[in-house]
């Protein structure tokens, strides 16, 4: 493959490291995987005890809005009842004044009532008459100071009538910034809740690589792979590997090249295409056909199959050594299917898969990745396992 193609899955994957690594092991001890245990357990109760308190405010916001609606509609019932008073008042007004009118017109003498100018001279004397209008003066002076009264009182009720229909926005607008509040209240519950299962599913994680650890008779402070769960040592042998696996019938198999140190080159026969460090290549490509078997390089432990780690769904089998105490991986990548599963103990004669073309690639190939004390998804992120990686010439013998 050209370094074009391996600097943007290098990018790609550095995305998808960043998604997906968080549940890839950082950790080296088991303490370190307890932590995330203890980490996570304690922001899930975090994130439980922020949505209790969430609940509790909302029905305190809900008992609050509850109250104010009572208030508003109290506050509208005292302003129908004012308006029905004001009305009412200016009910009287209007007949007080009608009938103090009624009675002025007994005082338009000048104005050529003759019917009244005959019910004056028709009293029968002079403190009759006398009689008569100082009983009319005092109604419609009574009647005055009514509708005066009354006119005030008017005035009062208005002023109250404003007073009310103003209290009645303000508790609007109160009940309108509750609703506001219960909003985003509501809104963040649902916010946290959302990130729920992911923090569930970190602990779980983490709490399987606990178990999986203490079955394998860890202790906290043992790093993994290293002082316990140790794969087991490189087995330097020069045994043959037959070549009845081979894929293509008619090609001669080659037979397989192992060195002194129990590393084969991972395909019986074979053709370069591309060496380490090419173009900032950070593997070797090898060709043989499509489905030929590959081999593991070595003695060792698989611990990934699947085509979930690099972003362009390549297959893959991801493989820990130990020699002699460091830990190698090995990364065999754009399988067409695969042999082994996870936690597998294989050696140099395993087919750990064949050849193929999955992911980025425009042909069957096998890239062959290498890299001495940090694997990529074991015990380190991606990014500081790029620092790691080495030439596959190392270990493995040339062809
Ligand atoms: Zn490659």
């Amino acid at each position: 493959m050209f370094w074009k193609y391996q600097r943007k899955i290098f990018i790609n994957v550095l995305l998808i490291s960043i998604i997906i690594l968080p549940i890839s092991a950082h950790a080296t001890t088991l303490k370190e995987y307890e932590d995330q245990v203890a980490k996570y357990t304690a922001e899930l109760k975090e994130k439980e005890a922020k949505l209790a308190k969430n609940k509790e405010d909302v029905e305190k916001v809900k008992n609050n809005i509850k109250n104010i609606t009572t208030k508003i509609s109290q506050t509208e019932n005292e302003i129908v009842n004012i308006q029905k008073e004001i009305d009412r008042s200016n009910k009287e007004i209007e007949e007080k004044n009608a009938e103090s009118k009624r009675v002025i017109e007994y005082y338009q003498i000048e104005n050529g009532n003759n019917a009244y100018l005959e019910y004056i001279f028709g009293a029968e004397t002079i403190t009759d008459m006398i009689y008569r209008m100082s009983v009319v003066e005092q109604l419609t002076d009574y009647n005055d100071k009514i509708m005066k009264e009354l006119k005030i009182l008017v005035e009062q009720n208005k002023k109250k009538k404003i007073e009310l229909n103003s209290k009645k926005e303000d508790l609007k607008k109160l009940q309108s910034s509750l609703e506001e509040e219960k909003k985003k209240i509501e809104a963040d519950s649902a916010q946290v809740e959302g990130t729920i299962p992911s923090t569930k599913g970190q602990i779980e994680f983490y709490q399987q690589r606990v178990n999986y650890y203490r079955n394998k008779g860890c202790s906290s402070n043992d790093v993994i792979g290293v002082t316990c769960d140790v794969p087991k040592k490189v087995v330097v042998t020069k045994s043959s590997t037959s070549s009845s696996r081979s894929g293509s019938s008619s090609k001669v198999d080659a037979g397989p090249v192992i060195g002194d140190n129990g590393f084969r080159f991972p395909v019986n026969g074979g053709r370069i295409s591309q060496y380490y460090g090419n173009g900032g290549h950070k593997g070797l490509d090898i060709t043989r056909g499509c489905g030929t078997p590959i081999y593991a390089v070595a003695s060792g432990r698989v611990y990934y199959v699947g085509n979930n780690l690099d972003i362009y769904g390549a297959k893959m089998v991801l493989i820990v050594h130990n020699v002699n105490g460091t830990l190698v991986f090995s990364q065999y990548a754009h399988l067409q299917g695969y042999n082994v599963s996870v936690g597998q103990d294989v050696d140099n004669n395993t087919v750990i898969g064949y050849m193929g073309t999955t992911g980025y690639s425009t042909g069957c190939h096998l890239h062959l990745e290498m890299s001495e004390g940090y694997g990529w998804a074991y015990n380190t992120t991606y990014w500081t396992y790029t620092k790691h990686i080495i030439n596959p010439f190392k270990y493995v013998p040339r062809p």
